[in-house]
């Protein structure tokens, strides 16, 4: 299984004692979801959240991008079946039609950058439309 996470420790809201909290990204049901654990050290106060988008989704997703850094997927072929990519690109992300052109051309021209577990999924996407990717592409800046 794709996964990529990471374990802070902050303080516990009930008893101020050092909190363990673990983020993760993963892939399941075809979809890049988000968990987060939060486990006190010194009382029972403990929870898991579990979910695919929304504020918490972003949070997790930039702190894995500042521990992790972002990963850039790229088409090995340059000269894909547009509609193949359009597709897939439509099918894992659920975005409207206008969305998924944007980010096809991006993919096109630059390539995309996200998470590994957010690129890892497209890939998975298009190599199921047949169309080639890798991640072998220039390195990526922070910011
Ligand atoms: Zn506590």
């Amino acid at each position: 299984m794709i996964t990529q996470g990471l374990t802070t420790v902050t303080r516990c809201e009930k008893c101020g004692r050092p909190l363990t909290l673990e983020l993760g990204e993963y892939i399941e049901r075809g979809r890049v979801r988000w968990s987060i654990t939060g486990q006190c050290t010194g009382c029972p106060h403990a929870w898991c959240e579990q979910g695919v988008s929304g504020p918490t989704a972003t949070r997790i997703r930039d702190a894995l991008l500042a521990e992790h850094g972002p990963v850039r997927l790229q088409l090995t072929n340059p000269e894909p079946n547009p509609v193949a990519v359009l597709r897939a690109l439509r099918d894992a992300l659920h975005l409207p039609l206008p969305e998924a052109r944007a980010r096809a051309t991006t993919l096109r021209e630059a390539g995309l950058v996200g998470t590994r577990v957010e690129m890892e999924f497209l890939a998975e996407a298009l190599r199921r439309r047949s169309i080639a990717t890798g991640f072998d592409g220039p390195p990526v800046n922070p910011g």
